[in-house]
């Protein structure tokens, strides 16, 4: 809505609505009317919108706009049950034409009154043919960019809500006009460059709630002062991609509806449900003549911005057209009742201030009037539904239902189309742009750099070749010249000898004829000349003899560098090696210092202790011998440990503190058996107190206990060393250090030797102990663990047989931990070492600690499939079958009941056994 004075968008448009007639004949005689002409025709906008011109300010819009009247369709409810019942009797209270789009109200039984609207919508018309009338060319208008309003006004329980908001999801020809609308939308709109977006709300007493959030309330109404848009920035907008989200997001706006009202003690007809469909779609191609289409205009093309164009459509359920007159009646408190009303009448008066082309529209008085102000006297195509009932009994409720369509008609819009540039996404592409050219950049800086390095490379390659030919030249011209050299001075040393050999020959001569005188300087002449030439020659040899001695310096020089550097070489050679030793040596002095230490300490350890027994017989007064040997300590250790009862564990402990560890442990390798038998008892007793364990290992007790199973004859010795390992094989790490001594075949060898039940018994349980590791398996079973186990039946105490069959339902319960675990397959080490038949023997064992660890064992086992057939035929079904039925304790009925059904081994032989399960 615009005010008149100030909207240069709203038009003073002749109002070309029908008017209300009294003789309904002569209306049709009115010239000025325009409802003849199809009304809600595409005829509008849409084509004109095509010639529109880009500004050069980036403004696309046709500032002229289209003159566009509000639409009005009236559509008349069929009878409900309840009126066919209470109005059977009378005659409905309009009578529709809808040939001639009109309307008659019945006044009286004789009189009525006949209104023209543009379109009229029987109680037959169908919900498709209401939307393809009223809403069409409203939502395509949107689709081409302008604002649109589809807007329903009448009493409660007229339609409104059914014309607009039906989901049909029961039937789908109920559809309503939002679900129809947005299917057209989606139908038309491309996903990829356009977008649909929704908000949904409602306005309650002045304040706007959220219906996609209904903790969202109060939302304000924001408004562009310059183009006089709209907006409501605090209201979630979400994105439509689909049919289905839009009509799941309608279903969550309604029963947030449904929730808020209920709080509020409110109810659907009191408020007005707004939603607003977004449209924004790039226009493609338009500009493309504009900014040249060869190639070396690409870059300038990416420059033009594309533009978009944002159609918005408002789709408005009123409250309650009623409530106009009743709020004040209806005990309403006084707040409600003037919200209530606020937004309606102020509805109400907009419409006929711009009907009357008034000088002043009151927009401001409600929130309402607000948000509608584009829709009426602004720049959307509006369309206006009102709904109406055919009961006589509403007859005021129709009538003003009719006036204010009759009013509304008389509205002009100027329709706008929304259009800009999209700089947004031109800077977008501007950036991608700009990215892809410094990403190109850096490649090629980098080639080129690249390029002057190979360049440079190879120049130094070229310069240095250069160097070593010219070297190779001057080196071969040396030679040469000297091969000349020595030549020509053979040959003049041969010519000389030559002239010299003449020389006697014509000397002889010369002394034989006298007066020879003029032949002598004859002679005289050449032979001087040759001797010149000698003697250059010799200068020559001279000087080349003085260049070859300088340049064989030269060599000597660097020969003698090389020597140098030679000597400096194996003179670091000879240091490192030096070093080594040295290094050497004090390893060797660091080994002999820490055996010296090693004594030293139990050195101090023995006077300490020494020193001790000497404070605690001089505080004890006596004067007896200061024992200062083992004497003393073996007397004391038998002393303790013929200390029995309650005190045994604390006396102990204490002696264990006064005498120390070390040297009790020391006392295990004594010569004295007697002192032998005591000193073991003592570390057993220790190390069943967890808390000595890791000293006892820590400081070597473990290692001679196992010695003690190697070298000692005695059975106390064995019995008691196995015990002490078996409490200390209940430690994972101490499990490793038993395994890693080779204790299990001192074990097993114990265990074949053994007579007596106790010494078996704590064999079993330390092998049993190491059984419980997953670790330790493969190497336990491999020097021998398992045999050993079974070799110890033989023995029959149960204790014994309880300690085995303990060890075995550990190995198979680390083995089904391994199978499932996917680090196992083939069958059970227990099965391949013969176990399976004491097994089986034993599962119905009468001792229940035996019975027990073998049923486990047996459950253990069936869970590996590769177990089943040697189960199967070795009878350990029968027996899993009996566990699984009379097992005493529930948690392994159930076990062994999950086993078997698990197995399709099982199963099938249990099928073909025909055992009922
Ligand atoms: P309003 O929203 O105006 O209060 P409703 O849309 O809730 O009214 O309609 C009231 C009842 O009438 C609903 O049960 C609705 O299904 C039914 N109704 C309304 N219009 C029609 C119609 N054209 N055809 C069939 N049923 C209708
Ligand atoms: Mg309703």
């Amino acid at each position: 809505m615009a005010t008149s004075g100030g909207g240069s968008s709203y038009r003073n448009g002749t109002p070309r609505g029908s008017l209300k007639v009294d003789r309904p004949l002569s209306v049709n005689s009115n010239p000025k009317t325009s409802v003849k002409s199809k009304p809600f025709s595409s005829s509008g906008p849409r084509r004109s919108s095509t010639g529109s011109i880009v500004s050069s300010t980036g403004a696309a819009n046709d500032d002229a706009g289209v003159p566009g009247r509000v639409r009005v369709a009236v559509r008349l409810r069929p009878r409900s049950a309840e009126e066919m019942m209470a109005d059977a009797d009378f005659a409905d209270c309009v009578e529709l034409q809808p040939e001639l789009k009109r309307l008659r109200l019945r006044r009286n039984n004789w009189d009525s009154d006949t209104y023209e609207f543009d379109e009229v919508l029987t109680e037959f018309a169908s919900q498709k043919r209401v939307y393809e009338v009223v809403a069409k060319p409203v939502v395509e208008s949107v689709l081409d960019g302008y604002n649109g309003t589809i807007m329903a006004y009448g009493q409660t329980g007229t339609g409104k809500t059914y014309t607009l908001g039906c989901l049909g999801e029961e039937d789908t020809a109920a559809r309503g006009i939002m679900v129809r609308a947005m299917e057209d939308i989606l139908a038309d709109v491309s996903l990829e460059t356009d977008s649909v977006c929704v908000s949904y709300l409602q306005l309650y007493m002045e304040s706007i709630q959220d219906l996609l959030d209904p903790s969202n309330d109060n939302i304000s109404i924001v408004e562009d002062p310059k183009t006089g848009d709209v907006s409501l920035p605090g209201a979630n907008i979400v994105e439509i991609r689909n049919q289905r989200s839009f009509v799941e997001l309608l279903r969550l706006g309604e029963a947030h509806r449904f929730a808020a009202n209920t709080k509020l003690n409110a109810e659907s007809s009191r408020s007005h449900a707004i939603l607003m469909v977004h449209v924004e779609r790039s226009v493609k191609g338009k500009h493309s003549a504009l900014s040249g289409e060869n190639g070396n205009n690409a870059h300038i093309k990416t420059l033009k911005p594309a533009i978009i164009r944002k159609g918005k459509l408002v789709v408005v359920d009123l409250a309650g057209s009623e409530r106009i007159d009743k709020s004040g009646s209806e005990g309403h408190t006084l707040e409600e009742a003037k919200s209530i009303n606020l937004s309606l009448s102020a509805l109400g008066k907009c419409i006929n201030a711009l009907a009357e082309n008034s000088v002043h529209v009151p927009i401001r008085d409600s929130k309402l009037t607000r948000l509608l102000r584009d829709s009426f006297g602004g720049t959307a195509r509006t369309s206006l539904v009102i709904t109406i009932g055919p009961s006589p009994r509403h007859r005021g409720e129709t009538a003003s239902t009719i006036m204010f369509g009759q009013r509304a008609m008389k509205v002009e819009n100027m329709l706008k189309l929304k259009e800009e540039f999209d700089y947004k996404g031109l800077s977008r592409r501007l950036d991608v742009q700009l990215d892809k050219l410094i990403a190109e950049h850096e490649r090629q800086q980098k080639s080129f750099e690249d390029e002057i390095k190979r360049i440079t490379a190879d120049a130094k390659n070229r310069i240095s070749e250069v160097e070593r030919s010219y070297a190779d030249a001057l080196e071969k011209d040396r030679l040469k010249y000297q091969k000349d050299y020595m030549e020509s001075i053979k040959k003049l040393e041969e010519q000389l000898v030559n002239n010299q050999q003449k020389h006697g020959i014509e000397k002889v001569s010369v002394g034989h004829k006298d007066g020879g005188s003029a032949l002598t300087s004859n002679i005289e002449s050449p032979m001087i000349s040759t001797i010149k030439e000698v003697s250059e020659l010799k200068k020559l040899l001279q000087k080349e003899s003085l260049l070859r001695k300088a340049a064989e310096e030269e060599v000597n020089s660097l020969k003698s560098q090389l020597a140098q550097w030679k000597m400096s070489e194996t003179s670091e050679n000879s240091k490192i090696s030096k070093l080594r030793e040295m290094l050497e040596d004090e390893a060797r002095q660091k080994e002999k210092l820490e055996g010296e230490i090693a004594i030293l300490h139990s050195q101090l350890l023995q006077i300490s202790f020494e020193a001790d027994e000497t404070r605690r017989r001089l505080d004890r007064g006596g004067f007896g011998k200061v024992p200062g040997d083992l004497d003393s300590l073996l007397s004391q250790v038998k002393h303790q440990q013929q200390e029995s009862g309650n005190g045994e564990k604390a006396s102990i402990a204490k002696l264990f503190e006064q005498v120390g560890l070390q040297k009790i442990l020391s006392l295990l390798e004594s010569e004295d058996a007697d002192l032998q038998i005591h000193a073991v008892k003592v570390v057993a007793n220790l190390a069943a107190e967890e808390t000595n364990q890791g000293k006892i290992v820590e400081a070597g007790g473990l290692t001679s206990l196992l010695m003690l199973l190697r070298s000692s004859e005695n059975e106390t010795i064995h019995r008691v060393s196995a015990g002490a390992i078996a409490n200390l094989a209940m430690n994972e790490t101490n499990q490793e250090l038993i395994m890693d001594q080779r204790g299990i075949s001192l074990l097993s060898m114990t265990a074949a030797n053994a007579e007596d039940p106790q010494t078996l018994r704590m064999v079993a349980g330390a092998i049993a102990n190491l059984c419980g590791n997953d670790k330790l398996q493969m190497k336990l079973r491999g020097e021998g663990g398992i045999k050993a186990l079974l070799g110890m039946v033989r023995c029959r105490n149960p204790d014994v047989l309880a300690q085995v069959a303990r060890g075995i339902a550990n190995f198979a319960k680390c083995e089904s931990r391994a199978s499932t675990q996917g680090t196992k397959i083939g069958r059970s080490l227990l099965i391949e070492d013969g176990a399976l038949p004491w097994i089986v023997q034993n599962a119905n064992n009468e001792a229940s600690p035996i019975r027990r660890h073998i049923e486990l064992a047996l459950c253990h086992l069936a869970q590996h499939e590769a177990n089943a057939k040697d189960m199967i035929s070795g009878g350990a079904l029968w027996e899993l079958v009996r566990i699984s039925r009379d097992c005493s304790r529930e948690d392994i009925r159930t076990l062994a009941h999950r086993t078997l059904t698990s197995s399709s081994a099982f199963l099938s032989e249990m099928r073909r056994l025909r055992i009922d399960y």
